[in-house]
């Protein structure tokens, strides 16, 4: 037996939970297979150097090579498997006072721009990586396009919405439509956990 450093995250809601918008099927592979990996890997590559207990944000920091793509890939997906709630839960209209909410009109203009920038962003990403939204540390903020493994903590960037454009994201639901399936990610976003990791010191 390996020792476990690190573990699969729990998700927050049912497998079939998510669709239409992600199917189960996807789910089983991204979260089961993929993501799984990620942590087998990490947990072979950590035992005995100095990262096995560190922090996945310490080990993006601080890391290189198998082991920063390891740490980076599980760090992005546990972020991003935790900010969804099934459609119909609540939209970004239901808090429209937040902190999160006044931020985003006051950087972009409007929700809509915003909307509209973070997917031409994620739409345009040459290759496999993620599309972030992330606050500076004077709480501005700002879009990124993160190639492969990438998470804005490499850049002094607190991390707070992503979308996963590595094709095993969407394929099985959307193949090549990486547009579609971004402009539908909007439906199962939970703001009340995005405007918890703006606000959280
Ligand atoms: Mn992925």
């Amino acid at each position: 037996m390996l020792p476990l450093f690190f573990t699969l995250i729990t998700l927050p809601y049912a497998p079939n939970a998510l669709e239409p918008v992600i199917s189960q099927e996807t789910i089983e592979y991204h979260y089961g297979k993929h993501l799984q990996t990620y942590v087998d890997n990490l947990n072979k590559l950590v035992a005995g150097t100095e990262f096995e207990s560190m922090p996945l944000e310490q080990i993006v920091a601080k890391s290189q090579g198998a082991i920063f793509n390891n740490a980076g890939q599980i760090l992005n997906h546990n972020l991003y498997f935790t900010q969804f709630q099934p459609a119909g839960a609540g939209d970004h209209s239901a808090i429209s006072d937040s902190e999160l909410m006044k931020a985003i009109v006051r950087d972009f203009g409007s929700f809509e721009a915003f909307q509209a920038e973070f997917e031409q962003k994620g739409t345009t990403l040459f290759g496999s990586g993620w599309v972030w939204l992330s606050a500076d540390k004077d709480g501005k903020l700002i879009i990124t396009q993160e190639p492969n493994a990438n998470n804005p903590v490499t850049k002094g960037l607190k991390p707070l919405l992503t979308m996963d454009v590595w094709e095993h994201a969407y394929y099985i639901d959307y193949r090549n439509r990486r547009a579609a399936h971004l402009k539908a990610l909007w439906q199962i976003i939970n703001w009340q956990e995005i405007n918890r990791r703006y606000t959280a010191k």
